[in-house]
C-alpha cells in the first residue's frame, strides 16, 4: 500500500483518485472546490482541507490540474509540494499544460532534490473511470520505473516519452493531429452534402480507403456511421470544445517557442477559436462540423 496524495479532484482528478483507493492504497485528497472534494469523499478519498494536510509524509504525489499556472502554485508556492512533500517523494503532474511550464516545474524539482515526472494522459472522463488512460510520462528513467505500477491502476497504456517535458510534447502533437484531423473529416462531410454525396457511402468508402482516420472512424462527426460518436447524442461531450482549444493553443505556443512550422494546426486553432467564441465551448469537438457545414440547406438533416 503507497500513501498518496491527490490534488485536482475533478472530472479527471476524481476518478483516478478513486482507481487508486480500489487499488487498496491510501489516498489523500485536496481541491480548492468543496463540491470536488465531497465527491472525492463518496468515493474513499480522505478529504482534506488544505494542501498540506493532503501532501504530508505521502510517498507519491499526484497533481491533476487545469492548467500551468495552477500547477506553478501547487508545486512553488509558499507551503506547496517543493516546500512540504516528505524527502524521497515521486511527484506526479497529470495536468495538460505547457512544454515550458513542464520543464520549469521539472528544475524546481531537481533543486528540492524530488523526482518529478510529467504525465499527462489521453482517455478522457471515461478512460479515468474505467482504469484505461494512455500516460504519456516525461522524466528520469528510474523515476519512471517507481511510478509505472501505480500508473498502471489508472491506465492500461503507459509510456515512457524521454526527459522532462516529453510527456506534454507527446500529448499536444498528438491532440494537434486529432484538431487537424477532425477539422478535415468535417470539411469531408461538408463538401459531400453539397455534392450529394451520402454520408454513410462516404464514410464506408473513406474508412476503407486512403482518409481513413481516427476521427472519421472512432468518432465520426455527423449522425448515423458510428452509433456511439458525439454526433448522435447532440454533440455532448466526450471531449469540449473547449479543451481541444487549450491543447491547440499549448501546441502552437511550443512551436512559436521551437521554430515549428505548424500551419495546419494553426489554423485549426484559428477555426476552434471562432467556434468557441460562438459560445460552443462545452460542446463536443467534433460539433465543429456544424460551423464548417452552414448555410448548406439541408444541414439540419
Ligand atoms: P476540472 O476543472 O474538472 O478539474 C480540475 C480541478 O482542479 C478542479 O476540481 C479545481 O477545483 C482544482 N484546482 C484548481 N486549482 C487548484 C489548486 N490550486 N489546488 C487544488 N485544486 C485546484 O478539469 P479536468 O477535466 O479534471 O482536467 C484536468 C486536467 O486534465 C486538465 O489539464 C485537462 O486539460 C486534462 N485532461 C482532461 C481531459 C478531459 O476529458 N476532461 C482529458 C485529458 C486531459
Amino acid at each position: 500500500m503507497t500513501l498518496v496524495g491527490f490534488v485536482g479532484l475533478g472530472n479527471m482528478g476524481g476518478p483516478m483518485a478513486a482507481n487508486l483507493v480500489k487499488a487498496g492504497h491510501k489516498v489523500r485528497g485536496y481541491d480548492t472546490s468543496s463540491g470536488s472534494l465531497e465527491q472525492a469523499a463518496g468515493t474513499g478519498v480522505e478529504a482534506c482541507t488544505s494542501l498540506a494536510e493532503a501532501i504530508e509524509g505521502a510517498d507519491t504525489i499526484f497533481t491533476m490540474l487545469p492548467a500551468g499556472k495552477a500547477v506553478r502554485t501547487v508545486y512553488q508556492g509558499t507551503g506547496g509540494v517543493f516546500a512540504a512533500a516528505a524527502a524521497g517523494a515521486l511527484l506526479i503532474d497529470c495536468s495538460t499544460i505547457d512544454v515550458a511550464t513542464a520543464r520549469i516545474v521539472a528544475d524546481g524539482a531537481e533543486r528540492a532534490g524530488l523526482d518529478l515526472l510529467d504525465a499527462p494522459v489521453s482517455g478522457g472522463v471515461g478512460g479515468a473511470e474505467a482504469g484505461t488512460l494512455t500516460f504519456m510520462v516525461g522524466g528520469p528513467a528510474d523515476a519512471f520505473d517507481r511510478a509505472r505500477p501505480l500508473l498502471s491502476t489508472m491506465g492500461r497504456t503507459i509510456v515512457h516519452a524521454g526527459p522532462a517535458g516529453a510527456g506534454q510534447a507527446a500529448k499536444i502533437c498528438n491532440n494537434m493531429v486529432l484538431g487537424v484531423s477532425m477539422i478535415a473529416v468535417c470539411e469531408a462531410f461538408a463538401l459531400a452534402d453539397r455534392l450529394g454525396l451520402d454520408r454513410q457511402k462516404l464514410f464506408d468508402i473513406a474508412s476503407q480507403s486512403s482518409g481513413q482516420c481516427w476521427s472519421l472512424t472512432n468518432y465520426c462527426p455527423v449522425p448515423g456511421p458510428v452509433p456511439d460518436s458525439p454526433a448522435n447524442r447532440d454533440y455532448a461531450p466526450g471531449f469540449t470544445a473547449e479543451m481541444m482549444l487549450k491543447d491547440l493553443r499549448l501546441a502552437q505556443d511550443a512551436s512559436n517557442a521551437s521554430g515549428a512550422a505548424t500551419p495546419m494546426g494553426a489554423e485549426a486553432a484559428a477555426l476552434y477559436g471562432l467556434y468557441c467564441n460562438g459560445g460552443n465551448q462545452q460542446q463536443d469537438f467534433s460539433a465543429i462540423f456544424k460551423m464548417l457545414a452552414a448555410n448548406h440547406k439541408d444541414k439540419a438533416r
